[in-house]
């Protein structure tokens, strides 16, 4: 366990919320309740959590009654820490959890994500943010107005090879960035039933889900937010995409004068990056799958990590963000700017390709 002098310091000036006090005892790990029992929290986030060194899976929070004993059972859970939709609110007064991490389809994000902070819980909400700015905004304000910190499910975040984009994007050691591309999406046919294909309960097709990765690309790849955005949507397989969007291409500008691509789908695997430089460039393939990823430059060397949960990395980060107040690696303000991307991409498409103006400044950048 690291200092915590300052976090205790910031409680003792009421910066913190008083439940955050318990959390900061020597060598205790924050309690994470997951909220969605669903293939992303079994196959990925509870196995994480048996590795976290600052945080665990003291709970869970899930619609479906038979899933309370097979969790409990699994993981060691007390029923006094597993809840369901309409009992979640009492969680306010439960002390062993420190942290809701919502792992529901994206619209229902917003409502239990500011219900988590209406019961004093720090809030990891998965990505995409929500399926609106004014839902971002209402998460951001719900976990100001309660104190408690908000991180988004950006694993990538935490993972080394995308932050050794960012380290050579900032340093420059091939120059200034001229150009970045970022592919992001798989295929996808099995499930016409599936709430990822229902505009209602995704809020959006493979922009929203696999697209949001591929916006976060181009500006780590070229650390700037764009200065305006066209993009295009193309479908090939009407029926099975009655409400949501199959594949979106979209044109970034920067404002350095760098250009990017996107590029985001439900019909074809894609899962690349590119930025190329004055003098060079560097290449992920893959790029934002859960890896092991891949990485080279145009020197011929390689770029190589050794392989750890992203999850595990991300859901550490996150803890000692509210344990220590170390870095916000993915604040609600990311989640807010993507959503912000993501909208005018919409307008762009509906208004046949315009350029759509954007002013978000240094928003939600991360160095
Ligand atoms: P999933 O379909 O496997 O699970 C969804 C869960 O929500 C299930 O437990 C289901 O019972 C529950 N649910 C509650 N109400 C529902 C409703 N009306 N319709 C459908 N399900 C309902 O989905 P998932 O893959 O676990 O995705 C959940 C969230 O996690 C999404 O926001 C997704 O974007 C995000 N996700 C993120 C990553 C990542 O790499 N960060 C990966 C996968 C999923």
């Amino acid at each position: 366990m690291k200092t915590i002098k300052g976090v205790g310091a910031m409680a003792a000036m009421g910066v913190l919320p008083m439940s955050n006090l318990a959390c900061q005892s020597q060598g205790r790990k924050l309690g994470v309740a997951l909220v969605g029992m669903g293939s992303y929290s079994t196959y990925q986030l509870a196995p994480a959590l048996q590795d976290t060194q600052h945080c665990y899976l003291a709970g869970v929070v899930t619609g479906t009654p038979a899933k309370e004993k097979e969790w409990a059972d699994k993981y060691g859970i007390p029923s006094a820490n597993i809840y369901n939709y309409e009992n979640f609110d009492a969680i306010a007064d439960n002390k062993d959890i420190d942290v809701v991490y919502v792992v529901l389809p994206n619209a229902m994000h917003a409502e239990f994500c500011i219900r988590a902070a209406k019961a004093g819980k720090h809030v990891i909400c998965e990505k995409p943010m929500a399926i609106s700015v004014k839902e971002c905004d209402d998460i951001i304000n719900a976990c100001n107005e309660a104190g408690v910190k908000l991180g988004v499910g950006y694993r990538l975040q935490s993972e080394p090879y995308t932050n050794e984009i960012k380290r050579i994007v900032r340093e420059k050691p091939f120059g200034e960035v001229r150009y970045v591309s970022a592919e992001a999406g798989y295929r996808s046919r099995s499930n016409p039933d599936q709430w990822r294909l229902d505009k209602a309960l995704a809020g959006g097709g493979a922009l929203l889900n696999m697209g949001v990765y591929a916006i976060q690309g181009a500006i780590y790849g070229t650390g700037q937010n764009p200065i305006s955005v066209s993009a295009q949507e193309f479908s090939t397989d009407p029926e099975y995409f009655k409400d949501t969007d199959e594949s979106i291409s979209a044109q970034f500008k920067f404002p350095n004068g760098a250009t990017g691509n996107i590029f985001t789908s439900h019909s074809a695997n894609v899962n690349r990056h590119y930025s190329a430089f004055d003098n060079g460039w560097l290449e992920l393939n893959p790029a934002n799958n859960y890896g092991p990823l891949s990485g080279r430059l145009s020197t011929g060397e390689e770029i190589k990590f050794p392989h750890e949960s992203q999850q595990k990395l991300q859901m550490d980060d996150f803890a000692l963000h509210v344990l220590e107040n170390a870095p916000n690696k993915a604040p609600g303000e990311m989640g807010k700017r993507d959503m912000i991307i993501c909208e005018a991409i919409y307008q762009s498409i509906a208004e046949g390709g315009r350029t759509i103006d954007l002013d978000l400044g240094r928003m939600g950048i991360v160095d």
